[in-house]
């Protein structure tokens, strides 16, 4: 069986974002296999575990994915102030007397957006609108090599790597079953240390905003990257709680057309036509549908959501990322697409200096405070039941195969890929009894 054929069994989907099906993303031949060890977002710490703890492991996966893809090259990229990880990495290189190389790049956000690090490494701009492999390239997560590294001994993805950190007791590195719950992460990291708290699954600049009540209720999936506990009264509870209609009224009122959210839109400095101060000016003569209808709105389409715009650029606190997102939402309805065009893209001379310092992004967005702390240690943990998502993935659920009352051992099969439909496997991960099947499956110990 081949590694991509391993990769479909093992239910491997991209650790580092919105759980793309690995085994689709793999089915491609590109020249360059680049691998994102940025750990883009400020505050989490997973990556870095990894790259410290299991450096032998990833440059077996890397040559793994290297040799399945027919790739000519195989690049780590990641920050220079990861110098005990790049050491690591380095150490492991030269034991397998491997090719894979190293590219550093200063820290600043977003340098894990994969078109960003697709221009750090290889200086080729992935046009609007399509993916790296435009250009000849594939991008994998680091953590997403280490759940191959794993595949290729045929041993399926069913435990996941997350940072806890923020208000908690001890800031730490869990290594946990998919489907454990958030309460039982909190107690792991000691504890919340204030009652009224706000949640982010994932990092501060794009993570999932939870409430203290929807928190309790979340498990971890494929994609947790982390959960950051913050108070309820800082800034990012108040950029995500904000009602969609002050939002709007707000850019109204107080749009001053600085452009700064443009100047500094990383899609932008790539030669990406995307201006979000274009679609905040006509905000404040219509609605989101009058938008919509313009020449403009087409170019919210090319926004990855990166929050550089609301929660670094905007000095009047407007909401540029909400906006074009409810551009988006509202051109989806009317099933517009952003049509590609032929033509070279060069990114804007400015881009150097126009790159935000992680440090200060998470000082931007009120988080600063939780910025600088060190992980070398990571906790495990079994939990007596798992409530594990049959939808953690972007494509078609996968369907349980399991029904009430069967015994299962960890990493059997629960739940599969419906048959020529993207999606993923999905399996136990912990042995116990299946107690209920739904949306959820859920596994007592
Ligand atoms: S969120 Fe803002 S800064 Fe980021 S890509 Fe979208 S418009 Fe640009
Ligand atoms: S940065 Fe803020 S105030 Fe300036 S143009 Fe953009 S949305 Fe308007």
């Amino acid at each position: 069986m081949n590694l991509k054929d391993k990769v479909f069994n093992a239910g491997i989907v991209g650790c580092g974002g919105a759980g793309f099906p690995t085994h689709v993303k793999y089915n491609a031949n590109p020249e360059h296999l680049i691998i994102n060890a940025a750990e883009c977002e400020p505050l989490l710490r997973t990556d870095r575990y990894i790259m410290l703890n299991f450096a032998d492991r990833i440059i077996a996966g890397c040559e793994a994915v290297c040799a399945q893809l027919g790739a000519k090259d195989c690049t780590i990229a990641l920050k220079s102030a990861y110098t005990e990880e790049i050491a690591e990495l380095e150490k492991a290189i030269k034991a397998k007397k491997s090719a894979v190389k190293i590219h550093t790049f200063p820290s600043f956000y977003p340098a894990g957006d994969e078109q960003v690090m697709v221009y750090e490494v290889t200086g080729k701009v992935v046009p609007p609108s399509s993916i790296p492999l435009e250009v000849g390239c594939v991008v994998s997560n680091v953590a997403t090599i280490l759940a191959v590294s794993d595949a290729a001994e045929d041993k399926p993805f069913t435990h996941k790597y997350l940072t806890m950190t923020g208000e908690v007791g001890e800031p730490t590195v869990l290594h946990v079953p998919l489907g454990t719950s958030f309460k039982d992460c909190l107690k792991l990291a000691g504890g919340a240390n204030i009652e009224d708290y706000f949640v982010i699954s994932g990092g501060p600049m794009m993570g999932k905003p939870l409430t203290k009540e929807q928190a309790l209720k979340s498990v971890v999936t494929k994609t947790t990257s982390g959960f950051i506990i913050l108070p309820a009264d800082s800034r990012l509870p108040s950029v995500h709680l904000t009602p969609v209609e002050h939002t709007i009224n707000r850019a109204k009122a107080a749009c001053i057309q600085c452009s700064y959210c443009t100047e500094l839109c990383p899609r932008h400095m790539l030669g990406h036509p995307i201006q979000p101060h274009k679609i905040m000016r006509k905000l404040a003569s219509g609605s989101i549908e009058a938008i919509a209808d313009s020449e403009e709105a087409i170019n919210a389409l090319l926004c990855c959501e990166c929050g550089v715009c609301e929660l670094f650029a905007c000095p009047m606190q407007l909401q540029p990322r909400k906006v074009n997102s409810l551009v988006k939402k509202e051109l989806a309805k009317r099933g517009v697409r952003y049509q590609k065009e032929d033509k070279e893209y060069i990114a804007n001379a400015n881009r150097e200096y126009r790159k935000i310092p992680t440090k200060r992004a998470a000082n931007r967005a009120g988080a600063g405070k939780y910025y600088d702390y060190e992980i070398k240690n990571c906790k495990s943990f079994e939990p007596k039941q798992v409530k594990i998502p049959v939808s953690q993935h972007i494509g078609a659920p996968a369907e349980p195969v399991v029904k009430k009352g069967d015994s299962v051992k960890c990493g059997d099969l629960i739940a599969a890929c419906p048959e020529g439909k993207l999606g993923a496997n999905i399996h136990a991960s912990i042995s116990g009894t299946v107690s209920a099947v739904g949306l959820e499956i859920t596994i007592k110990k």
